[in-house]
């Protein structure tokens, strides 16, 4: 890959990890702010508790995501960007372009989420 090309690859994925790393924060603040509020009756409590479980699941799902980025910002570094971690063969540039932090070129990443679903 060109380094134009992995600059650019280089700053939207800083941007990502930025962004990504704002909503960590946000969550932390909504989690904190949560705890100490006093609930009126049953359905504010569920209300805030369901609540409580979207942020949860959304603060998981957000730092699997920072991890991607940052590994992907790793690989960068270390000269491995657009390759695949499992089969060393380059991944689709259109791929990376709509998924900069694939780790997988297309056929891998398809093996492993059928491997998943298997489960
Ligand atoms: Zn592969």
């Amino acid at each position: 890959m060109d380094k134009k090309c992995l600059e650019r690859f280089h700053k939207s994925l800083r941007s990502h990890e930025e962004e990504l790393q704002r909503r960590l924060l946000t969550f932390q603040q909504q989690g904190r702010s949560s705890k100490g509020s006093e609930t009126k009756d049953e359905a504010d409590k569920a209300s805030a508790a369901e609540s409580k479980e979207i942020t949860f699941a959304q603060n998981t799902q957000t730092k699997v995501l920072l991890t991607q980025v940052k590994g992907a910002l790793a690989r960068i570094k270390d000269g491995t960007f657009g390759e695949c971690v499992n089969c060393s063969q380059d991944i689709n540039l259109k791929r990376l372009e709509a998924v900069p932090m694939a780790s997988h070129c297309i056929v891998c990443q398809e093996m492993i989420e059928s491997r998943i679903e298997l489960k």
